[in-house]
């Protein structure tokens, strides 16, 4: 139920349904930020419902995940998987449930965080129809993601199109790292509105000792696992990773096991991607290395960082990247691409080391350093146990998000107000008047 003395705001994932299993076709951080977001601004006293197209037939149309969070799945083309490249002529239908869904409930939306481009495109026409403040989160970039792709998919042309135009018109933009502000302001345009507001982890990630890790995970005590987590996609560069793991093992690198987590069943979408890897597990000899430990989910995952000796994301571009700070946060050194958001999220020599991406030398080589410095790892692991490296939450990240909406909402109804958010951010919710709450 909607809860009148709460202000309520929407925020909308059309493909990334926060309820979803992550892993799940095409699911991933993208689901963990909006459902970890809009909890987290609920507990600061927001009515937060996340808007999501209904993708199986048997999906309840609500799904409440606390008393003021909820998500809402909404009619748009079939009830059934479609993948993100294909959905964009399903936004329309999708616009019209939303305002329908308004229209019965008698609720109306001042403020909509969009997040992806079919997402920001919803977002675009609310703007115009129903004059609401539109905050918008990227996730993933059509500009640089093409750009690491052999051929482009039939949708590139629209996406880059709306991307600018997103950028143009939103009342603000939410970058995750500078990173992605210096890649949004450098591809696109000078001209948007940009904040940045990092990504964060639960308090779930921290860090169990190596050997109990070990011990619950069935893992050997002598064995050195690096550990790969995300999705099976092109981009996140698991070939990279794979082709290091075959150089070590010429260095004669001793008992080197490389553990894959995440990837759906072989028939979804990730499934070639998946067909590919494994082919070159086998080109390469690697089979007796390698283990795909298939979708885990977050409960288990700190025990997979704690048990790793290292964590790798050979990414080719990684707008944010939770999983660097989900290892950092269990204390496992991280060996990363030096791309997009990672160069934000990693301390070179501190909690990881960044490598050129497509690059399995420089990859191997910095995999062999950190197997090999021990009192390293045994430091990173105090900084963990003592909650130093919990660097990253979603409630700070949810405080910062919520007084920028504060701002943006008060703001829209003082015209001709320079744009300064900072103003507001310095301040913490309890210091806001009580004039402030009635002006949102
Ligand atoms: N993840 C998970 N189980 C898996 C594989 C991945 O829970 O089997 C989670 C992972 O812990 C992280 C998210 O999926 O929270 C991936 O986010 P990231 O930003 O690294 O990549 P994205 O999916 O956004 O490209």
């Amino acid at each position: 139920m909607v809860n009148s003395e709460r202000q309520v705001i929407a925020l909308i994932s059309d493909y990334a349904d926060p309820s979803e299993e992550i892993d799940m076709e095409e699911a991933g951080g993208q689901n963990i930020y909006v459902r970890e977001m809009g909890e987290s601004l609920a507990a600061l006293g927001w009515q937060v419902d996340i808007f999501t197209r209904k993708s199986h037939p048997n999906d309840p149309a609500i799904v409440q995940h606390s008393p003021h969070c909820r998500t809402i799945r909404l009619q748009a083309g079939p009830a059934t998987f479609i993948p993100r490249d294909q959905l964009f002529e399903y936004m329309p239908e999708f616009l019209d449930s939303f305002q329908a869904f308004q229209a019965k409930n008698a609720v109306r939306y001042p403020l909509i965080h969009t997040n992806y481009w079919l997402s920001g495109w919803v977002g675009l026409q609310l703007q115009e129809q129903n004059n609401v403040q539109l905050i918008h989160t990227y996730h993933s970039l059509g500009a640089v993601k093409y750009d690491t792709m052999a051929s482009k998919p039939a949708i590139a042309e629209t996406r880059l199109a709306l991307e600018s135009e997103i950028l143009a018109k939103a009342d603000c933009i939410l970058a995750t790292s500078p990173q992605e502000k210096e890649t949004l302001c450098d591809l696109l345009s000078e001209t948007g509105r940009i904040e940045v507001i990092p990504c964060g982890t639960t308090a779930n990630f921290h860090s169990f000792p190596k050997n109990e890790a070990r011990e619950k995970l069935g893992w050997a005590e002598q064995d050195k696992i690096l550990l790969y987590v995300g999705r099976f996609a092109p981009r996140k560069g698991i070939e990279t990773l794979v082709k290091s793991c075959a150089e070590l093992k010429q260095r004669k690198v001793e008992n080197l096991k490389l553990v894959i987590v995440g990837g759906s069943s072989l028939d979804r979408l990730d499934g070639p991607e998946r067909n590919r890897i494994e082919q070159l597990v086998e080109a390469l000899e690697l089979q007796d290395q390698t283990h795909f430990a298939g979708r885990i989910d977050h409960d288990w995952l700190p025990w997979y960082y704690s048990a790793a000796d290292v964590c790798v994301i050979p990414s080719y571009y990684e707008p944010f990247g939770l999983v660097a700070i989900e290892a950092i946060a269990c204390g496992t050194p991280v060996v990363a691409s030096k791309v997009g958001g990672l160069r934000f999220t990693i301390q070179p020599e501190e909690t990881g080391l960044l490598v050129p991406p497509k690059d399995e030398i420089a990859l191997a080589d910095a995999i062999e350093q950190v197997l090999g410095d021990e009192a390293w790892v045994t430091k990173l692991k105090k900084q963990a146990s003592s909650g130093m490296n919990q660097g990253f939450s979603w409630q700070n990240a949810a405080l910062e998000v919520s007084d920028l909406y504060r701002y943006i909402l008060a703001r829209s109804i003082m015209h001709d107000q320079p744009w300064n958010p900072k103003v507001s951010r310095l301040r913490t919710i309890s210091e806001m008047t009580v004039t402030d709450i009635a002006v949102v």
